[in-house]
């Protein structure tokens, strides 16, 4: 169901000063425009008089809720004081910026105007210097950057956000909410299967000294695990040392030139052990949870928590940091892109950054920087040129971030020194949409398929082995299969807004469904029969997998036709559990600290769905501390 928004804007226009400039060729009347914006379309009618635009109106769209908005609330008043569509897009929110003032063009053209008339530049011009100290400064307001902002904050310091976009979020607005903690007083409550038994059994024949660093972890494990499947217990077992293993096992990886890249022990271990803390710090301060447990695609197992989050993007988790930061006295200065560190004495006392308009903003902090600008998946040419570990990796490539997600704060860094670690390892996420690489738009599967309608792996599998078997399925493409099931847990608006947009296809049969998808029905039908002999007997013969959903026999049935996406960057800047930022000469840069996305070496070569979010909390945390603790 596509939104309403942003009516009427006539009184604005009829405040335009006579002095603007108008065309007359265009006739008088309202116009509607349609153009495609990230979700779907964007419908505007653009009103004209006396050869001026005199409102523009969002009739309805279906943004992103968060992202789009500073681009569906500032663009219409921007186009009627301008009289032009040659403005820039707002930062963060490029495809409904781009959507809007198409529609607009669309309009102009419908009503006889001269498009390159009603295009002309509008050049912004910069301002006075901005000249500001605060105790601490900080890079970026997304998940790591607002908690490091809120920590410092609370402590009574005074504390500059800045970010680049025209809102706060970054990739954090548009995730999942997936967070894993091993929180074994809640994962009592979860019975355990037999095959995550056996899976839990096999923990106990692997050797330590395949386990480098993590090898006395791997020992403690082993113990756990034999003393849990001794005592019978039918609650689902789980420990920071199985989160730890896993994280280890999940991440560890070899590149395309032979390099081996394992996680860094002490950051994974800082991670582990500090997640559950953050989990209850992010209900502490008002982010809207779920009680139950889930399991991220790719995460390995069921620890995941649950931001309570709308089908698409996490806007509670962000609002509330944001709402939570401000409490705190924060500044938050939007649309200020950092452009370089102040260094003194080889001491990071500031950042040099600019305005969208160009103005300068010089910003000067008694204690520390916190970098936490994310990572470098929206931007598909840097991901390839430092790819070491997708064969056929090439800029055709989509990409689910946004556009925010350039690599920023890792070449600032670089410029002065700071180490980086496995630039070269981008995580693609399978369960994108085939038709624009987009996450979070299907509905959940039970099963993944091919398109001749047989199941190819175990849908427990990692995210690279994932999207590794389904890049070599045909057209690169597989589809999940789920059931009425996965329609309830999702509601009604997301089912009708994602099958109007195709991302998946529902049926009263599975022979129906699959031939709306496409899919070999016939091979469907025999494949969906042994998968629910395989959930009856907690086994699958044919791929391993060992966590089961319930059968798929409940009409409707539905399938999401997916393709891997570019989705989160592993490598960045080196960091030590303080957060500092490691240098080339495997020193500590003073006064700089970095958390979240823009760092390496903690999630290797293969981040486990549901750590990244999880790892920008706690890391956001330490940094936001132990920058104002840093004294010159
Ligand atoms: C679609 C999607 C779904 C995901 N779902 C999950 C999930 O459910 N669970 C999970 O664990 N992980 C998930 N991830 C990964 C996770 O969301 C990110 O790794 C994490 O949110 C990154 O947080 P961050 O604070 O480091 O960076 P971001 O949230 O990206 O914030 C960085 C901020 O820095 C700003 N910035 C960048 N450059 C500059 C500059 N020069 N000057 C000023 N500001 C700048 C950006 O505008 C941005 O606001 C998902 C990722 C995507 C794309």
């Amino acid at each position: 169901m596509k939104k309403k928004l942003f009516s009427i804007l006539l009184v604005l226009a009829m405040c335009l000063s006579l002095t603007t400039v108008a065309f007359a060729d265009v006739s008088y009347g309202t116009y509607t425009g349609t153009a495609m914006g990230r979700n779907g379309e964007v419908v505007v009618e653009t009103s004209f008089l006396n050869g001026e635009i005199v409102s523009v109106t969002i009739v309805s769209q279906s943004e992103t809720a968060g992202v789009a908005d500073p681009a569906l609330e500032t663009l219409p008043i921007e186009i009627v004081e301008n009289q032009s569509i040659g403005l820039d897009a707002v930062t963060g929110a490029t495809f409904t910026s781009t959507a809007i003032l198409e529609a607009v063009a669309s309009c102009i053209k419908q009503a006889g105007g001269d498009l390159e008339e009603w295009s002309k530049k509008i050049v912004k011009e910069a301002g006075e210097d901005i000249e500001l100290t605060a105790d601490v400064v900080v890079i970026g307001a997304g998940g790591a950057g607002m908690s490091a902002a809120a920590v410092a904050g609370a402590s009574g310091a005074s504390v500059i956000l800045i970010d680049k976009a025209a809102a706060v979020g970054g990739n954090t607005i548009l995730c999942g909410g997936s967070y894993n903690a091993a929180d074994p007083e809640v994962q009592k409550n979860e019975p355990i299967s037999e095959a995550q038994r056996k899976e839990l059994a096999s923990y106990l024949e692997m050797d330590e000294a395949d386990f480098g660093d993590f090898g006395p972890t791997l020992a403690i494990l082993k113990e756990q695990v034999a003393e849990y499947l001794d005592s019978g217990a039918d609650y689902l077992f789980d420990s920071i040392e199985l989160h730890m293993i896993q994280s280890y096992t999940g991440s560890k990886r070899t590149g395309l030139d032979g390099t081996v890249i394992v996680p860094d022990f002490e950051l994974i271990s800082s991670l582990c052990h500090n997640a559950l803390d953050g989990w209850h710090w992010l209900q502490s301060i008002g982010v809207p949870t779920r009680e139950d447990l889930t399991t991220a695609v790719g995460a390995l197992w069921k620890r995941t928590h649950q931001v309570e989050v709308p089908p698409t993007g996490a806007k509670p988790l962000t609002d509330a940091l944001r709402d939570y930061v401000l409490s705190q006295g924060v500044e938050i200065m939007l649309n200020t892109k950092a452009k370089e560190f102040i260094v003194e004495d080889g001491v990071v006392t500031g950042v040099l950054a600019e305005k969208n308009d160009g103005t300068k903003v010089i910003l000067h902090s008694n204690h520390g920087v916190v970098l936490a600008t994310g990572g470098y998946a929206g931007n598909v040419q840097m991901c390839v040129e430092y790819n070491n570990y997708w064969p056929d990796l090439t800029t055709s490539a989509r990409t689910d971030n946004s556009s925010n997600a350039q690599g920023d704060g890792i070449k600032m860094a670089e410029a002065i020194g700071a180490n980086t670690i496995g630039l070269g390892f981008v995580q693609m996420l399978p369960t994108c949409t085939a038709l624009d690489g987009q996450a979070g738009k299907g509905v959940g599967s039970k099963i993944y398929v091919n398109k001749e309608g047989l199941r190819y792996i175990s849908e427990n599998s990692e995210r690279d082995v994932l999207s590794k078997a389904a890049l070599a399925q045909t057209d690169g493409v597989f589809y999940g299969v789920g059931d009425a099931e996965m329609i309830a847990t999702q509601g009604e608006t997301k089912i009708n807004e994602s099958e109007a947009m195709g991302y998946i296809f529902i049926g009263d049969t599975l022979e129906e469904v699959a031939e709306k998808a496409g899919v070999d029905a016939e091979a469907l039908i025999e494949t969906v029969k042994k998968y629910n002999e395989y959930v009856d007997a907690q086994e699958d013969p044919e791929f391993g997998r060992y966590a089961f959903s319930n059968k798929i026999e409940t009409a409707p049935f539905v399938i999401a036709p997916m393709s891997p996406a570019l989705h989160h960057t592993m490598g960045g800047v080196q960091i030590n559990t303080d957060t500092q930022v490691i240098d080339t000469n495997g020193n500590p840069i003073p006064g700089l600290y970095a958390a979240g996305e823009v760092c390496g070496g903690i999630h290797a070569g293969n981040r486990l769905g549901g750590n990244a979010v999880a790892d920008a909390i706690v890391h956001g945390r330490v940094a936001g501390a132990n920058a104002l603790a840093f004294e010159r």
